[in-house]
């Protein structure tokens, strides 16, 4: 059913954006990859997808925060595949501090990253979706979405608005064949989970097994980290048809975190 349909994953370079971009390809769908990195390390991940699932994979490197490298993007995406029809808006980063730390410019980055990146992606990818009468807009928002923890201001802040976009779009889309959802994970095991595990090993003078067991026993009560398998299997079923009527929600995968 997604066969050929375009999706365009921002952060797809590692984590769970190349997770849901592997299960994407793995439905027949091209792909539009965005991330940053060491270009050979990404050329390999590009053409490995591209290889194993038999689907053009293009590979473009906007810094999202910038909103000319976002128009350029879509630009590109419309002119190599025709246009977007599943867009993700994936890509982030994360700063801990007390808010009368938190410095001011990495609070604007996170904004720019995390929250204003998805509105402009959105804004110029929704035309061509209600012309074609379809799309899926998957937002990945977080537990943090949600609910809030200490010394993140800037990315609970960023998570809870994305929410709020989310809704609107997908208001605004409901008598379309576009649906707008969010997917708010608890802890994944990725690049930006692993710096936090460091963090807490090194802060507590522990093993990095002891920060994990206290990291996830302190939120996550299923106490496994959720895989990026699990959310790219999530991200197949939001574009499938059985999913043309949930449009607004958050699907949170948190292992219990907030069912608490
Ligand atoms: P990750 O660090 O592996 O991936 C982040 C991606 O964003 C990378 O591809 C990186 O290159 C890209 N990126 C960073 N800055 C960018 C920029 N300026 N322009 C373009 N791309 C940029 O981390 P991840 O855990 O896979 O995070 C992906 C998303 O999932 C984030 O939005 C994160 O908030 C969310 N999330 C993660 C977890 C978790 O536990 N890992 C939990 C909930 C939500």
């Amino acid at each position: 059913m997604l066969q050929d349909k375009v999706a365009l994953i921002t952060g797809s370079t590692s984590g769970i954006g190349l997770g849901v971009a592997n299960a994407l390809a793995a439905q027949g769908c091209r792909i539009v990859l965005n991330g940053l990195g060491d270009a050979a390390e990404i050329e390999r991940v590009r053409a490995d997808l591209a290889t194993r699932h038999g689907v053009d994979v293009r590979y473009d490197g906007a810094d999202l925060m910038n909103p000319d490298a976002i128009t350029a993007l879509v630009d590109g995406a419309v002119a190599a595949f025709g246009g977007v029809d599943i867009l993700v808006n994936n890509a982030g980063i994360q700063h801990t501090a007390p808010i009368e730390e938190f410095p001011a410019p990495t609070w604007d980055a996170i904004i720019a990253l995390m929250l204003s990146a998805p509105f402009h992606l959105i804004r110029q990818i929704v035309p061509g979706m209600k012309d074609r009468n379809w799309g899926r807009i998957i937002n990945i928002s977080s537990v943090h979405g949600l609910v809030a923890s200490i010394d993140k201001a800037a990315y609970v802040s960023a998570k809870h608005g994305l929410m709020g976009l989310t809704k609107v779009v997908a208001l605004e889309t409901a008598r379309t064949g576009v649906t707008c959802n969010a997917i708010n994970p608890g802890f994944v095991r990725t690049e930006l989970i692993e710096r936090q595990i460091q963090d807490r090993a090194a802060n507590l003078g522990v093993s990095e097994a002891e920060a994990v067991e206290a990291l996830l026993g302190e939120k996550q009560p299923s106490k496994q980290f959720v895989t990026v398998e699990q959310l790219g299997q999530l991200a197949v079923f939001l574009c499938s048809d059985a999913a043309s009527q949930i449009t607004g929600i958050p699907v949170p995968v948190d292992g219990g975190w907030t069912a608490q």
